[in-house]
């Protein structure tokens, strides 16, 4: 994907940048692999800005500026102690408070916090908001879990983390297993314990108590209004498109939302037990039913429709054919054959709903086969960039309307496609947004970090 033929000091600079990483974070796969993809991707702002490279920019900026790592012990239905562990990690706060989501997931662990947070210093540096990049989470798993076991979990994770954040320090908010109920649990122990009403220290919150509205359908929305900018370019739109949207949570929903709205027919979605097949085109109510409202497994949606159907396991929605694919679930759940299916199929677009979703191998297929490409950190900007909103609305204590958010969203989308494409053309490869998300992320952070020294 990243290759670069001459042998300058830019290049030896980047190699031994990401040679040392690997040295240092052997063991860390998924943000190595993050890590590599951004890293070389700056090589020509390098050639082209040595003082970058004199100032120890990149050595700096994968370093995350502070880890944090706790016990959180919380008692089940049934008495029983359960101990887990918490992570923030405080990447960069160049150009504004940390600010990322929080993951509860089992799969959650210090190289996939790390990941996160360090696609979020770009991603949040892309939306024009002052807001730093950070992440957190826990090997909590919240499937099946009561209620009152959640609420005790949030309340316990809460007692260890208020410390490290605040409105002008860190601000957190959901992301995988974490949504609106966590995040009201979250925020009532924060204000329990501080004796004190500081709605900006997290975000996603209801709307009784200084949540944004739009706010839950932000990253979908967003996704697919810049994959709309995007098909612009080959005179195209969402319109008569079919689509193939993985996952079933917040992001997945509100990009099937979005582009049934702008004349796509979405015709599969999953969850992490297997996909439902919808040649029709996808039931949204029933779906949003199933999965907002019963919280159920994605399974129940072909005994309602019997038109479509269910199939076991994940991978295989990537064989449907569709003129365009939003991965919206997790990353890496596209891998090198994966994307190849998807080209066979004729796809003309893939949108990253979700974070990191296709693999380094993936990547280079799209590219080598002219597939149009919304990497992650632009197009699921959205969510993030409706958190800074909330927090400036939480500020000022006066409410925008949905369509007031909604206008913002869309044009805070465009400026990213805009700024990204304009970063790729300057740098010299131009309509490749991979490059051009990241140049233009980097450039801003790394200006700030230059102006404020050797810190
Ligand atoms: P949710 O927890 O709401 O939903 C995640 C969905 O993905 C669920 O349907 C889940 O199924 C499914 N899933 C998980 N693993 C797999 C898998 N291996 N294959 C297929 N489906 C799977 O999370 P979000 O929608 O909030 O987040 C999804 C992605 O978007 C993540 O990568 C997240 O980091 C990213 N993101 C989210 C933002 C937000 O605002 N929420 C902002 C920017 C990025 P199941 O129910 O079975 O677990």
């Amino acid at each position: 994907m990243v290759t670069l033929t001459t042998n300058t000091t830019a290049t030896t600079y980047v190699d031994s940048v990401y040679n040392k990483l690997v040295e240092t974070n052997g063991h860390e796969v998924e943000f190595l692999q993050a890590a590599k993809e951004i890293i070389y991707s700056l090589t020509p702002v390098f050639e082209k800005r040595p003082e970058l490279m004199e100032a120890g920019i990149l050595e700096r900026i994968v370093e995350p500026e502070r880890i944090l790592k706790f016990r959180v012990t919380w008692m089940d239905d049934a008495g029983k102690v359960q101990v887990n562990r918490g992570y923030r990690i405080q990447f960069n706060s160049a150009i504004g408070p940390y600010k990322g989501g929080l993951r509860f997931h089992p799969s959650v662990n210090e190289s996939i916090v790390k990941f996160l947070g360090f696609e979020q210093i770009f991603k949040n540096s892309l939306t024009g908001q002052p807001i730093g990049g950070g992440k957190g989470g826990s090997d909590f798993d919240p499937k099946g879990k009561s209620n009152n076991e959640i609420m005790r979990f949030c309340q316990a994770f809460m007692t260890e983390l208020y410390r490290h954040i605040g409105q002008d320090i860190d601000v957190p908010a959901g992301d995988i297993g974490v949504g609106g109920r966590e995040v009201g649990y979250l925020f009532g122990q924060y204000k329990r314990i501080r004796g004190g009403y500081e709605p900006g220290v997290l975000t996603g919150k209801g709307l009784s108590f200084g949540g944004s509205l739009t706010r839950t359908e932000a990253t979908g929305y967003g996704c697919v209004y810049f994959v709309d900018e995007m098909l612009q370019e080959i005179k195209e739109s969402f319109q008569n498109q079919t689509v193939v949207v993985s996952g079933s949570g917040n992001v997945a929903i509100y990009a099937i939302e979005k582009a049934q709205q702008l004349g796509a027919k979405v015709v599969a979605a999953s969850d992490s037990s297997g996909y439902i097949h919808d040649p029709e085109g996808i039931d949204l109510a029933l779906l949003k039913d199933i999965k907002e409202v019963r919280k159920a497994r994605i399974i129940e949606y072909v005994k309602e429709r019997p038109e479509a159907t269910y199939t076991e396991g994940c991978t295989g929605i990537w064989t449907i054919p569709c003129d365009i694919a939003l991965p919206c679930a997790t990353q890496n759940e596209i891998d090198e054959a994966s994307a190849r299916l998807l080209v066979e199929n004729g796809v003309k677009a893939v949108g990253e709903g979700a974070n990191m979703p296709s693999t380094l191998e993936a990547i280079d297929v799209y590219l080598e086969n002219n597939v149009l490409f919304a990497p992650a950190k632009a197009a699921n900007a959205g969510g993030v960039a409706v958190s800074a909103l909330e927090m400036a609305q939480d500020s000022s204590r006066q409410f925008w309307t949905f369509d007031e958010v909604d206008k913002k969203l869309h044009q805070i989308m465009i400026n990213i496609y805009n700024e990204s494409s304009a970063a790729a053309k300057r740098y010299g490869h131009e309509g490749n947004l991979l490059f051009g998300s990241n140049i233009a992320g980097f450039e801003k952070v790394a200006d700030a970090m230059l102006a404020q020294g050797i810190i």
